[in-house]
């Protein structure tokens, strides 16, 4: 017999005698279908091709998966290797053993050449997304295990490169799959590869290490089997010896000695049910010391993979720490193989339903809504969906972009570079020129064809794309590009929002103080920039002009209070403290015995002047001034002038408590009103007609137009009192175009 039906002999006997007969034949002419079409290939050990697939089959069986990826194992690269053809394949054993075997095929097409490391997690998701089903992964990571165990017959630069690309792709996804035994094994060979000197160093210093403490490890197994029999406890313990890559990693990445590593040794003990598991752990700690805060419950909590066990570490008699797994048999496989234990199970419990397991977040999203189907169905449609939001393509120099799914070059453009959206004229997908709304799939190439004459994107291009990114991308263009098409349309949005509020643009631009001061608020340089923001949808218009709106209204007021102080200090200066209250300076308009309608305390009847800049009237709070020579001036007590907090300290005493008589409203009273207005024509007639209306006598009115649009009316009155003035300046702020009258002073 040839060495190919020795190994396939080999094979035959690892498969269980759960596989039907006719299964059996379909394995067999895999087997002779592979091994003819590979002929006289070679591997480079210098064995028959056929050895490599062979070997792939058997990691398969081990894992427990059934006959059709036991199948596909053996044909897996005949595809790429042979004439073969996915046509063949799927006429001769079916569309399930030929979407496995083109599976595995797109996998190891994937060139993995050395990458940065925010690379690799894009790659192996895409690994992951690409395989689609399950089993396509756990038959590339068999290839792989057998590649690596073989690799000592490749040349150096080729041993290096392969070592890396399992370390950084295929070791994660063989724990991200909870499959323990294959990871370890793929480190550890991996190891051997890239870092020889250190990966012979921590062998042998282990081989020291365990032999020197052999004895001491027989024991404790003896030791613990002992007593767990006496407790009437049915269970396995076996020693193990942490793998070596994980043992160089606590040595170099963390600095450790070997002696320091507490888990160098463990002891498994494996029970039949989760109570037991914590039976054993109370006998573990009865019966050695446990290290502070080396508990850890995977039980209650499982490692996000799927991994459950309790860990503990005790310090053995002679000082020595070790550490403790215990499981059940079922988290056993599941540590052990993972994903593929779930086809362990199957296969041993024929009786159990999938949903009865203790189940995994993730292999809940793996497992969609297959829980009742039956075994070969179910594995049939277990697919790869955690990635099923995102699409992984590759740029011609071999970097892969991650998208979100249904992405189209236009996404891939902008993920690039901006400029190379930009300048897109064109794509290309595999080599074929696409459409720009042309879905990505996973592992295409994409190329994008770019011109310096490029007219840019088009409007419908933020439609078309799938990422916010490029969405952005563009509007960042449209925002510098078409800056004045943005402005024309800015301005003209901006101008009826204004209109809306009441507001024009002649109000915005009234002075350059006031459009400095609201294009600082609103975070803009000029108004052109602010145009040209709303004009590509950076900023609303309605939001614009209604800060716009606060703004005006609160400037308006911050400069009349300065105007008065101002005024207020110009007096105090030229040596004056009083302010005319009307008509020609220093000449109170009520004066005498009562006819001022205020009385001064402590003064009795002495002369008063209302003060201009609050024009106080009956009905006021008031305060007085004691003046130099001019008698008491009258404030409004809410004055900015009046403030006590404002009130120089050597003249405190010159502030005096004043009232109204009780006839004051008898008599008239000058005070005066600004009223802030949109401006138009016959603004002027509608606000003396409104206050002849209201019957008031004015003393003065001055309409100021603004050059942008906006009015400014003076208006002095004579009213009796404070509800006469109440009510004037509510009929006043009725007229159209009004949007705020105030008393001065306020
Ligand atoms: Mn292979």
């Amino acid at each position: 017999m040839d060495i190919a039906h020795e190994r396939y002999l080999h094979l035959i006997k690892q498969i269980p005698s759960t596989v039907s007969m006719d299964d059996m034949e379909r394995i067999h002419a895999a087997f002779e279908y592979a091994n003819e079409h590979h002929g006289s290939q070679l591997r480079k050990s210098g064995e028959p091709y056929i050895i490599h697939p062979i070997a792939v089959a058997e990691n398969v069986v081990e894992l427990g998966l059934g006959s059709d990826s036991i199948i596909a194992a053996l044909l897996h690269d005949c595809i790429e290797d042979t004439d073969a053809t996915y046509e063949d394949i799927a006429r001769l054993f079916g569309t399930p053993v030929a979407d496995l075997v083109d599976g595995v095929s797109k996998l190891t097409r994937i060139q993995y050449t050395s990458k940065e490391d925010e690379q690799m997690e894009n790659l192996r998701k895409m690994f992951m997304a690409m395989a689609r089903d399950v089993r396509v992964i756990l038959i590339k990571l068999c290839d792989r295990l057998h590649n690596m165990r073989t690799l000592q017959y490749q040349s150096t630069p080729k041993q290096k490169e392969k070592a890396l690309e399992t370390m950084e792709i295929y070791a994660p996804i063989a724990h991200r799959l909870g499959m323990q035994k294959i990871k370890w094994e793929l480190e550890d060979l991996s190891l051997q590869y890239l870092d020889p000197v250190a990966y012979d160093e921590v062998e042998q210093e282990l081989a020291e290490v365990t032999s020197a403490h052999a004895e001491f490890l027989a024991n404790m197994q003896q030791h613990i089997e002992k007593r767990l029999a006496e407790e009437g406890i049915q269970c396995q313990v076996f020693g193990r010896v942490k793998h070596i890559y994980s043992i160089y990693r606590k040595m170099y990445a963390q600095n450790k000695t070997m002696k320091e590593i507490f888990d160098l040794y463990a002891f498994r003990v494996i029970v039949s049910d989760i109570p037991t598991c914590y039976n054993v752990l109370g006998c573990i700690h009865d019966m050695f010391k446990p290290v502070l805060g080396r508990f850890k419950d995977y039980i209650g909590t499982p490692k996000p993979n799927g991994y459950q066990s309790l860990h503990t570490t005790v310090i053995g008699r002679e000082g020595i720490p070790f550490e403790v797994q215990i499981r059940t048999w079922e988290m056993h496989q599941t540590a052990e193989y993972g994903v593929a234990a779930h086809w362990k199970y199957k296969q041993g419990m024929a009786n159990r339903e999938l949903g009865t397991e203790q189940e995994f977040e993730w292999v809940r999203k793996l497992l969609e809504s297959q829980q009742d189907a039956d075994p070969d169905e179910f594995v049939h449609t277990l697919r790869v969906d955690m990635f099923a939001d995102e699409v992984f393509v590759f740029t011609p120099n071999g970097d892969v972009k991650s998208l979100p799914a249904g992405a189209t070059p236009i996404d891939f453009a902008y993920s690039i570079h901006s400029a190379v959206g930009n300048h897109m004229t064109g794509a290309r997908v595999n080599g074929r020129l696409v459409t720009f709304d042309t879905p990505l799939t996973n592992g295409d190439i994409v190329e994008i064809i770019t011109s310096r004459s490029a007219k840019g994107p088009s409007r419908d291009w933020m439609k078309i794309c799938k990422s916010n990114e490029a969405r952005n991308k563009i509007r960042q263009w449209f925002k510098r590009e078409r800056r004045e098409e943005n402005i024309a349309t800015g301005r003209a949005m901006f101008e009826s929002e204004l209109k809306h509020a009441g507001l024009t643009i002649a109000a915005v631009t009234a002075s350059d103080q006031v459009l400095d001061t609201l294009l600082k608020q609103l975070r803009f340089g000029t108004l052109d920039e602010l145009y040209a923001a709303i004009g590509y949808g950076g900023m609303s218009a309605q939001k614009a002009a209604g800060r716009i709106k606060e703004e005006l209204t609160r400037l308006g007021r911050l400069e009349r209070q300065k105007a008065e102080q101002d005024a207020l200090q110009a007096a105090a200066a030229a040596g004056e403290t009083i302010f005319p209250s009307s008509g020609k300076p220093g000449q109170p308009i009520s004066q005498g015995k009562s006819s001022s309608g205020i009385i001064v305390e402590g003064l009795g009847n002495c002369m008063v002047k209302f003060a201009k800049c609050c024009t106080p009237v009956p009905g006021d709070p008031v305060v007085g001034f004691i003046t130099k020579g001019y008698g008491v001036s009258i404030h409004r007590a809410d004055c900015p002038n009046a403030d006590p907090a404002r009130r120089k300290p050597e003249e405190r005493g010159r502030w005096v408590k004043v009232a109204w008589t009780a006839d004051a409203a008898e008599s008239a009273y000058h005070t005066s009103l600004d009223i802030s207005a949109k401006d138009r024509d016959g603004l002027a007639l509608d606000i003396a007609m409104a206050l002849s209306t209201q019957k008031v006598k004015v003393n003065n009115l001055s309409a100021r137009s603004q050059p942008d649009g906006y009015a400014v009316v003076f208006l002095e009155l004579s009213v009796k009192d404070r509800s006469e003035i109440s009510a004037v300046i509510n009929k006043l702020s009725q007229i159209p175009g009004v949007f705020l009258v105030r008393r001065a002073g306020e």
